[in-house]
């Protein structure tokens, strides 16, 4: 199997291997249409090449739905994925993020930074830097001055940022759906000032720790890639030795816009309340991805051998209900 990038060549081999895929939901709600093609094609990429499938619940974030994760695993059950282990919880973690960060720190790579979003979209950017970035406005502080405006945010704690070396190029990969991917890095953040520890440093150590080199999710993450993979660098984790990534399209509602709530029922359970059974999603799922007809009753082990990368369409999916 291979796949083939934007121009129809064919960059990266996808061979059967040892390794372990995932799919990591935040446990924000019920999974709609889109989460769930996307927890589909994880669960393709790793069974057709032999590789574990883990889960993991992505609780960092304290704003989290407490009973959402129960039901998204039952969801994901229900539609016939299964997963190796028992999930991962990612808030019984932080002894491994911290660990992580205190390295970083260790080698010089951690800075305090007390910028609230609105400092930072006030100050002046480089004159490169992409959108958004951080302007470094925290970098190079003194002790004397950081101890100042610590004390000036109080009781807000700062936050902690990643002090991207200056001669770190920007790690561009190839990607098994979209191809050659390059992104732009910035000082990102590690550890927010609530103390919660931030997505990109909780997935590389969780996902190296777990023996995930099989990355599947949605093609909105696809820009988060460079930071990861640069963070992978600093904190030498070795194993696994490279990690291939899919970032598959996501699934747009009727006005074009990315499915949310306000396009009705997109959930497993909406869609059943309406009279759509499990078997019928499944089954559309597999016929947006071409691996079905309209009326077949299919089974995810079905789907293993019709699956080809190669063959994945590359644009969102439209939604009409
Ligand atoms: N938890 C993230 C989400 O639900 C996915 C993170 C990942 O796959 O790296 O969007």
């Amino acid at each position: 199997m291979s796949a083939r990038g934007p121009g129809g060549e064919l960059p990266v081999p996808l061979e059967p291997a040892t390794g372990a895929g995932r799919y990591a939901p935040s446990p924000s709600g019920d999974l709609h249409l889109g989460n769930l093609r996307t927890a589909l094609l994880a669960w393709l990429f790793a069974r057709a090449t032999g590789r574990a499938f883990l889960m993991r619940i992505e609780d960092l974030d304290r704003a989290r739905d407490a009973g959402s994760a129960a039901a998204q695993l039952e969801d994901l059950a229900r539609l016939g994925l299964d997963w190796d282990g028992e999930p991962v919880l990612q808030t019984d973690r932080g002894a491994a993020h911290e660990a992580a960060i205190a390295r970083l720190a260790a080698a010089g790579l951690v800075y305090e930074c007390t910028c609230t979003r609105k400092d930072i979209l006030a100050a002046v950017s480089a004159p490169h830097a992409p959108p958004g970035a951080y302007p470094g406005t925290c970098r190079d502080r003194t002790s004397a001055e950081r101890e100042a405006v610590r004390a000036a945010i109080a009781p807000r704690t700062p936050a902690l940022r990643l002090r991207v070396p200056d001669d770190a190029l920007a790690p561009a990969f190839t990607d098994l759906v979209l191809g050659e991917v390059h992104g732009d890095i910035d000082d990102l953040v590690l550890r927010r000032g609530d103390g919660t520890v931030a997505y990109n440093l909780a997935v590389v150590v969780d996902d190296a720790e777990m023996g995930v080199d099989q990355i599947v999710r949605g093609a909105d993450l696809a820009s988060s890639t460079p930071r990861q993979i640069l963070l992978q660098r600093l904190l030498d984790f070795s194993s696994p030795p490279r990690v291939s990534y899919a970032h598959v399209p996501l699934v747009l509602g009727p006005t074009g816009a990315r499915l949310a709530k306000r396009d009705g029922a997109v959930t497993l359970r909406e869609l059943e309340a309406v009279g759509t059974s499990a078997q019928t999603v499944l089954t559309q799922l597999a016929r947006s991805l071409n691996l079905a007809t309209e009326t077949e009753r299919v089974t995810p082990t079905q789907l293993i051998t019709r699956f080809d990368p190669s063959q994945l369409p590359r644009d969102p999916w439209v939604w009409h209900p």
